[in-house]
């Protein structure tokens, strides 16, 4: 029950020692009173909260490739001879081993890879460092692909 203007109009020390307005002997509302769990007001809430989970909250995850997977994705993209598809194919191989998010990978720029780290044999790349900043990372850190 919401509390009553005509009681809350007593001074409190009068509440204390039990007086009330002349619409509520025997027991004030100078305070809310009752249990709010039984309001239908709160219980339209519950309801709506719960229709608003089940609607609205999906599921969010990661998607993980098998190397198998992997594998058919690099034929199907290399396949398709193109700059764009082996730019992709690049993508996806450092972000699959340097367990990258699509975001990180993104945002990497010529700057982020170290030169003076690559391993170059016979004209052939064999490694590369590139300086990466991670979501718990505070500070870039080096890393060897
Ligand atoms: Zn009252």
């Amino acid at each position: 029950m919401e509390q009553c203007a005509g009681c809350q109009s007593l001074p409190i020390e009068q509440i204390r020692q039990g007086h009330t307005c002349n619409l509520h002997s025997g027991h004030n509302r100078y305070w809310r009173c009752g249990n709010v769990a039984k309001s239908k007001k709160f219980l339209d809430n519950i309801i709506q909260c719960k229709k608003y989970a089940q609607d609205e909250n999906h599921h969010r995850y990661t998607i993980g490739f098998l190397p198998a997977e992997l594998r058919n994705i690099r034929d199907h993209l290399i396949a398709q001879n193109s700059l764009p598809h082996l730019m992709l194919w690049t993508m996806m191989i450092l972000a699959s081993r340097m367990y990258l998010r699509v975001e990180e990978v993104r945002s990497l720029k010529v700057e982020d890879f170290l030169w003076k780290y690559f391993v170059i044999r016979n004209n052939k790349v064999t490694s590369l460092m590139v300086k990466v900043k991670g979501k718990r990372d505070k500070g870039p850190v080096n890393l060897l692909i």
